[in-house]
């Protein structure tokens, strides 16, 4: 992988596709900066080897330049978490683009205006990506978070460069960090695959099987195996069409020497609210009008024990409903049990939305060895599929 440490950026121009689609609030105002944060290693690199940084990134699903979708509204945070003062011009192709460009001095930075203003980005349109190119003398992709997508700016425009591409930094993180699990992981590997639906993950699982020792199943996604096998789950989440697809699942993991890990006990609830009564209960026993939320006490023993000795460990949704206190408890146990076995030498890789808001949530993103920003795009690269946008860097 040729990332911008490999490339002399002295009086050059980088463009560079960034993920800033953070979340602003209702006066317009970033409220969470992880995105820019994971972006600065990249573009200050850049600007210390003497070149000049022009940044682009979609914001949202703008229909109609709908002014709230203006990237306009991140430039004071950008400049304060970048350190250097960051430029804006309303428009990302262009004459007066270009003009903006021209006036670009070595050690300053230009952010366009959001790419997906003009339908062609998200159409892939080859000469909407040939406009962006005119822009600079080498193309950075750095845009983890979109680079399963085959747009104009993530994918299409490389072609433009053929010999002055990259990857960035976070970029190139991201792939060595998956790979350290998917293709060089020390054994015994873990993977610990939760959230709400099976159906979502059926790939993932069945791309992993061959990469893994161990698959804890846990979240809503466990009930439909657990009733798959007779047992009786009340209202708790199943998807019914997949009863098959569970088993299938199990005897595949046994043909590969997995050892699938399920729960055995639940949290349960007689409603979906924080305030609901609980109980615990084995989960192939769960009475009719009561759901299961959360992984049982029993359950997160024996969880914590499989991941106290795996070497690697690859962690995608959460095992209960963490959003709510009352069972949010599962979730907060695998976060400990993770972080100990990171502090005992163990590598591990989290990702996924909804986990990286619960390691956040419970203050445990800096106890494991590596948070994945791109949600999507992990889930693809854990698929085992080929990513637009960093194939299009490669040849
Ligand atoms: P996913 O996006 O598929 O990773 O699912 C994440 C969501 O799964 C979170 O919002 C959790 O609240 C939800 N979830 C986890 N466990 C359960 C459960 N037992 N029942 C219903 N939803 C769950």
């Amino acid at each position: 992988m040729k990332t911008v440490n490999d490339i002399n950026f002295e009086n050059k121009k980088a463009l560079i596709r960034v993920d800033f689609n953070v979340p602003l609030n209702e006066n317009l105002e970033v409220t969470d900066d992880t995105r820019i944060r994971a972006a600065k290693p990249t573009i200050i690199s850049i600007l210390e080897s003497g070149g000049s940084c022009i940044l682009m990134s979609h914001l949202g699903r703008p229909k109609n330049r709908e002014n709230e979708f203006s990237l306009r509204h991140i430039v004071d945070k950008a400049t304060q978490v970048l350190g250097v003062q960051v430029n804006f011009v309303d428009d990302c192709i262009g004459e007066k683009v270009e003009d903006a460009v021209n006036n670009l001095e070595p050690g300053e930075i230009l952010l366009l205006e959001n790419l997906r203003y003009y339908d062609e980005e998200k159409q892939g349109n080859r000469d909407f990506a040939e406009k962006l190119s005119r822009l600079a003398d080498y193309y950075v992709n750095d845009a983890f978070g979109t680079a399963h997508r085959a747009h104009a700016s993530t994918a299409v425009i490389a072609e433009f460069f053929p010999e002055n591409k990259c990857f960035g930094l976070l970029l190139a993180s991201e792939v060595e960090n998956l790979n350290r699990v998917l293709a060089n992981g020390e054994p015994p590997i873990t993977a610990i695959i939760g959230g709400a639906k099976v159906s979502s993950k059926i790939t993932v699982i069945e791309n992993i099987l061959d990469k893994i020792d161990h698959l804890i199943i846990g979240g809503g996604m466990a009930f439909t195996f657990v009733k798959a096998q007779g047992g009786h789950v009340g209202s708790s989440l199943v998807e019914d069409d997949k009863l098959q697809v569970a088993l299938d699942i199990m005897k595949e993991a046994e043909r590969k020497n997995v050892k699938i890990h399920l729960p055995s006990d639940a949290v349960i609830a007689d409603s979906f609210s924080n305030q609901a009564n609980t109980g615990i209960s084995p989960v192939g026993q769960i009475p009719d009008g009561w759901m299961g939320l959360d992984a049982g006490p029993e359950t997160n023993a024996a969880f914590a024990e499989v991941i106290s000795q795996s070497r690697t460990i690859l962690w995608n949704g959460p095992v209960g409903v963490f959003e709510m206190d009352s069972f949010a408890q599962g979730t907060v146990k695998l976060g400990l049990a993770i972080a100990d076995a990171t502090e005992d030498g163990a590598f591990s890789l989290l990702g996924g939305g909804d986990s990286v808001a619960a390691v956040k949530k419970f203050q445990l993103d800096n106890k494991v060895s590596y948070v994945s920003t791109g949600g999507g795009a992990m889930l693809e690269m854990l698929e085992g599929k080929v990513l637009p946008g960093i194939d299009a860097l490669l040849d």
